[in-house]
C-alpha cells in the first residue's frame, strides 16, 4: 500500500509540516468526512470555515458537474453568465454596488487595498496608507503579510511592502492617532478569526465608521472568514449596524471551490479599464459553484439557522466551563467559537478530539476553534459536545 505520509514527506514543501495531522481524508457528507482507514469524523473545521453547506451538497455538486460539463474557462475577454449572475445576487443581497472575482480571500483583499489605494490617489491628494489592526489576519502575499498585524508572518520575508500601520483591536482612541493625511483606508475583520476569536466591544466598529467618515477614509472590512452567514446573519456587518465602502469575502463563498470577491460601493469603484484583473477570477466554474451556495443559503434562511444553533452551541460550551475550571473563557457569534484554556492543552486536546472523532482547530495554543458547516444540527452539536466533555475528562491540567 503506498506510504502517502512518506511521499507527503519527500516531495511536499514543508510549509505545513508543524499542523498536518495523521489522517487522509477520503470523502465528506454533510458534516461528516470519512478517512482512508474509513473512520468518520464529525467536521468542525469545515475545511477552514469553508463548507458551509456542509460536504457534497447535493445542489452545489449538481452546479459544479453541469458547469464542468459545459464551460470551465473563458477569460475575461467574454461575457459569461455565472460570473454575471453571482455578481448581481451578491450585490441585491448586501449594501454594496460593484463585484469583482478573484481566487481567493488574500488576493480578494489585494484587490481591496489596490482599490483604496486608487482612490486615495484619485480623490485624497495621493493617501495611500492602510490602517489595519493588531492581531489581523489578511492572507499571505507580500503586501498582505505586510497588512496582517502579526511580526511573526512578516520577519521572515522582510523588507515587506510599505504603507500600513497597525494598532490595538478595538481601541478607537489608537486608531484616531494613527490616523493621518496619507491615511487612504481603515481594514478590519469584524471579528478577528485567526487570533482566536476575539469580538470587539460593540460599540467599536461604529465608532471606526464614523471616524472614517468624518476623516475622510474608506473603511475596508474583511469578510473572509465572517461573511457568507457564518456570524448568524449574511454578512457580519450586519451584526454591528454599520455598512463598509468595500467589503472581501472568500471562504465560504463557494462552498470549497476556491474563490473570492470584492465588493465596493459605486462611488468609491475607480478602477479604471486595466487597473486590475484576473486570469481565472470568476471563472464560469467557481462562479456555478458560488451562485448555487449563495442562492441556497438565501433561500433557506442558512444564516438564522446558524445563529439558532450558534447560540445552542455556545449554551453548551458554557455548561462545560462551569464542569471544568481550566476553562478560561467561551466565545464568538453565530458558528464562529471558541474555547480558551488557562494552560496550553490545546494540540493535547485536538489529538483526543481526534482519536474520537472530532475534528476540530487549536487556534492558539491555549484555545480551540469551531467554524463547522452552518448546517449541523442540535444532534451533531450534543455529540460533539460529548466527545469534548470526555476529552477535558480525561485531560491532566
Ligand atoms: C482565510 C482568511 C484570509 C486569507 O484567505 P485565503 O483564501 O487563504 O487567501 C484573509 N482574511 C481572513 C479574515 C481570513 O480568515
Amino acid at each position: 500500500m503506498t506510504d502517502w505520509y512518506e511521499i507527503e514527506k519527500k516531495y511536499y514543501m514543508r510549509t505545513f509540516e508543524a499542523v498536518r495531522l495523521p489522517v487522509i481524508l477520503i470523502r465528506g457528507k454533510g458534516a461528516r468526512v470519512w478517512d482512508d482507514q474509513g473512520k468518520v469524523y464529525l467536521d468542525f473545521v469545515g475545511g477552514w470555515a469553508v463548507t458551509s453547506l456542509g460536504h457534497a451538497h447535493p445542489v452545489v455538486t449538481k452546479a459544479i458537474n453541469r458547469q464542468a460539463g459545459q464551460l470551465i474557462q473563458t477569460s475575461n475577454q467574454f461575457y459569461t453568465i455565472p460570473q454575471l449572475q453571482l455578481a448581481e445576487l451578491l450585490v441585491k443581497n448586501s449594501c454594496l454596488q460593484r463585484v469583482f472575482f478573484a481566487n481567493s480571500g488574500t488576493e480578494a483583499n489585494e484587490g481591496a487595498v489596490k482599490l483604496a489605494r486608487r482612490w486615495g490617489k484619485l480623490k485624497k491628494n495621493g493617501a495611500h496608507e492602510v490602517i489595519t489592526a493588531l492581531n489581523s489576519f489578511h492572507g499571505r502575499t507580500l503586501a498582505m503579510t505586510a497588512a496582517t498585524g502579526q511580526s511573526r508572518f512578516q520577519e521572515p520575508y522582510q523588507p515587506v511592502p510599505a504603507g500600513f500601520k497597525h494598532v490595538e483591536y478595538g481601541n478607537i482612541e489608537e486608531l484616531k492617532k494613527a490616523t493621518n493625511e496619507q491615511t487612504c483606508a481603515v481594514m478590519l475583520e469584524p471579528v478577528q478569526g485567526e487570533s482566536g476569536v476575539n469580538i470587539p466591544p460593540p460599540d467599536y466598529l461604529p465608532a471606526v465608521r464614523r471616524w472614517c467618515d468624518q476623516s475622510n477614509i474608506l473603511l475596508i472590512l474583511d469578510e473572509i472568514q465572517t461573511g457568507m452567514g457564518r456570524l448568524g446573519t449574511l454578512w457580519g456587518y450586519q451584526q454591528f449596524g454599520i455598512e463598509p465602502d468595500i467589503m472581501t469575502l472568500a471562504k465560504g463563498l463557494a462552498n470549497g471551490v476556491p474563490i473570492g470577491a470584492l465588493l465596493a460601493k459605486e462611488e468609491v469603484s475607480v478602477f479604471a479599464p486595466g487597473d486590475h484583473g484576473s486570469t481565472f477570477g470568476g471563472n464560469p466554474l467557481a462562479c456555478a459553484a458560488g451562485y448555487a451556495t449563495l442562492k441556497y443559503m438565501i433561500e433557506n434562511n442558512i444564516p438564522e439557522q446558524a445563529k439558532k444553533i450558534g447560540e445552542y452551541f455556545y449554551g453548551e460550551l458554557q455548561k462545560l466551563k462551569q464542569k471544568y475550571s481550566f476553562i478560561k473563557s467561551v466565545r464568538g457569534k453565530g458558528l464562529l467559537l471558541a474555547v480558551e484554556f488557562e494552560k496550553e492543552i490545546g494540540s493535547a486536546a485536538l489529538h483526543s478530539c481526534l482519536k474520537y472523532g472530532l475534528l476540530v482547530n487549536k487556534v492558539k495554543p491555549n484555545a480551540l476553534r469551531f467554524m463547522p458547516p452552518l448546517i449541523i444540527t442540535r444532534n451533531d452539536v450534543d455529540e460533539a459536545v460529548q466527545i469534548l466533555d470526555r476529552v477535558l475528562d480525561e485531560i491532566i491540567v
